[in-house]
């Protein structure tokens, strides 16, 4: 099978935590190449310069696996934007580029995500959604991904036909589903019920992503680290919610005013230390993270060195602000790492 080379995810997951990277879609759409309303990841297409920076800027911050930006990459979301013929070229695009970036350094993986077709209980809808992760798969997975992400799932019923396709690359496979306001799925289930039911649909690592900050998330993650022993994997947004609008996507603010509700990466160092010591095996990020947020994750994991800052103290006439307001205090919650 495969030549001697990187360690695979399975390999490091057992070794300890793995840290993820950020949110690409919300962040491109702040530096003006990813349209707000549709989503879709055309710029791997129209912009590739912009995607390839973005995930170097993720590897550099410590991430160890970068995501292929194939989010709302399926027939139908394109076909919103008027590029369903393109589904192909777009996949391809979207993991070379993630592997450039990679280099050695990082795993690339393959990624499936909700398709707005699942209906429950409805046969038909079910196998337009096998047939739609599919098209993508196939591609991923002959341009070379190490493993497959399917996120961003509603229904545990979708997330389990992710489950069932990505597994049938036999590859290893990472399902996580987000839950919106409610600690429920819209097909009625716990998060326990869901981390239960996606490890025994043969999911390598199951969890939760996106719509709700590590302080809605982590609980849940508490849930599901008691129901299953199985890899679990955390990937919450940077964004401070509340508790009526745990889903930042409800927030009025959503998508172009979010900067003010946007958590600090001591907070996102915080969270990264909380979900390891629960248990969480692979410690990611999604929208709203960007790579200053890995970076203290990294050092929080100890993936880093700390920062050792020392800014010049002790002359007679302070040469920063941070001089003179006397900041000496060190950041409490990052820069362990040991
Ligand atoms: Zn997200």
């Amino acid at each position: 099978m495969a030549k001697q080379q990187k360690k695979g995810i399975l390999e490091k997951l057992a070794e300890g935590p793995v840290l993820g990277d950020g949110g690409y879609l919300l962040e491109l759409e702040k530096r003006g190449r990813v349209r707000a309303g549709p989503f879709t990841p055309e710029v791997a297409l129209n912009n590739p310069d912009a995607l390839l920076e973005l995930h170097r800027e993720f590897r550099d911050a410590g991430a160890e696996v970068l995501q292929a930006l194939t989010f709302y990459a399926s027939r139908d979301k394109l076909a919103t934007v008027g590029m369903e013929e393109r589904v192909e070229e777009l996949n391809r695009a979207a993991v070379r580029i993630a592997k450039k970036a990679a280099e050695d350094r990082c795993l690339v993986a393959g990624n499936l995500s909700l398709t707005w077709m699942y209906e429950p209980n409805d046969k038909a809808a079910a196998d337009r959604v096998r047939k739609t992760f599919d098209e993508q798969l196939d591609v991923q997975v002959a341009e070379g991904v190490d493993f497959i992400i399917g996120e961003t799932f509603s229904f545990l019923g979708e997330a389990l036909l992710a489950v069932e396709r990505a597994k049938a690359t036999t590859l290893p496979v990472m399902v996580t589903v987000c839950f919106e306001n409610e600690d429920i799925t819209p097909d009625g289930k716990k998060a326990a019920d869901v981390a239960k039911a996606l490890a025994d649909a043969g999911a390598d690592i199951v969890g939760i992503n996106c719509l709700r900050s590590p302080e809605h998330t982590l609980p849940l993650m508490t849930e599901m680290r008691k129901a299953v022993k199985s890899y679990i994997g955390c990937q919450p947004v940077a964004y401070r919610t509340t508790h009526e609008h745990r889903d930042f996507t409800s927030l009025a603010a959503f998508p172009d005013q979010l900067e003010p509700y946007q958590l600090t990466r001591r907070e996102m160092a915080d969270y990264a230390s909380k979900a390891r010591e629960i248990g969480v095996n692979y410690i990611g990020a999604c929208c709203g993270a960007v790579a200053t947020h890995i970076r203290e994750m990294a050092r929080a994991l100890g993936k880093i060195p700390a920062d050792d800052r020392v800014w010049k103290k002790g002359g007679e006439k302070p040469m920063s602000a941070y001089e003179y307001y006397g900041h000496d205090d060190k950041p409490k919650a990052s820069g362990k790492g040991t």
